[in-house]
């Protein structure tokens, strides 16, 4: 079995389109524009087999029906979610064998972005591999657009019961403005400041700060953290009155970072 390359093709302003690929067959996640993703492939002589997409977006689905002339793919996407694009809906617990690329992916309901957003989770060696379009972002989350803060709390929750070693596909280049946000929320957490250095030295040189790994995002996350003292306090103070439940402190958190 060739190992598995995972490939990121910067698109629109910041989204990254991953691409998996064993240098022969590839797939394709959150295409949201097409002439990228085909010169990639071009350029690596590489046959794309399936289309994964997270959630109904256009900057994630944009690029599918010029994909879709081009070549008889596949299109794997959320099934509450209307995407005229999607030939194969998918929900929890649904198992995808992409047999070409000798690649396994589980499907993951994670609502709150979108109604039904999905994200994709591949148990494979050495670090498993989880793509998660805007519901888990390095050192952030999405926008609550559709569903509760409650949903996209859970939604969370439920993804970092995924192992530690989890390697993270977020859709978008967001690390330095969210970690500006979680120094404001956690000042003292010294993972964070590591992740800041990193994360600068990556941008410097046009580098993507991503994948992340769970256990990074569990250190340095404040929107994984709720249940810290120190973040409560913080968004406490933010608010003006007293949170007794992480959901509410998520729900605070969160509209805090939306005006940021
Ligand atoms: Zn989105
Ligand atoms: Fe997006």
């Amino acid at each position: 079995m060739n190992s598995l390359q995972i490939h990121p093709v910067p698109a629109l302003r910041d989204n990254y389109i991953w691409i998996i690929h064993d240098a022969v067959h590839a797939a394709i996640v959150d295409p949201g524009d097409a002439l990228p993703v085909i010169s990639y492939l071009n350029s690596q002589q590489l046959q794309p087999v399936a289309i994964l997409i997270t959630h109904h977006h256009g900057d994630h689905t944009g690029g599918n029906l010029q994909l879709l002339k081009r070549f008889d793919l596949p299109v794997y996407g959320p099934l509450h979610e209307k995407i005229p694009t999607v030939n194969n809906p998918v929900r929890e617990g649904d198992r995808i064998q992409l047999a070409p690329l000798a690649l396994t992916l589980d499907v993951i309901e994670i609502s709150g972005h979108t109604r039904g957003h999905v994200a994709y989770f591949a148990a494979t060696q050495p670090n498993n591999l989880l793509f998660c379009g805007d519901t888990l972002f390095s050192c952030g989350c999405g926008r609550i657009f559709e569903g509760t803060p409650r949903q996209m709390y859970d939604a969370l929750r439920k993804l970092t019961s995924l192992p530690d070693n989890t390697l993270v596909y977020c859709a978008h280049e967001y690390t330095l403005g969210n970690i500006a946000f979680a120094r404001t929320v956690e000042p003292d957490n010294a993972d964070l400041r590591k992740l800041e250095q990193r994360a600068n030295q990556m941008r410097q040189q046009y580098l993507p700060t991503l994948p992340t790994d769970m256990a990074t995002e569990k250190a340095c996350n404040p929107f994984l953290r709720c249940q810290h003292s120190g973040i409560i306090r913080c968004v406490e103070q933010f608010t003006g009155r007293k949170l007794t439940d992480p959901v509410e402190v998520f729900a605070a958190l969160r509209e805090w970072k939306n005006i940021f």
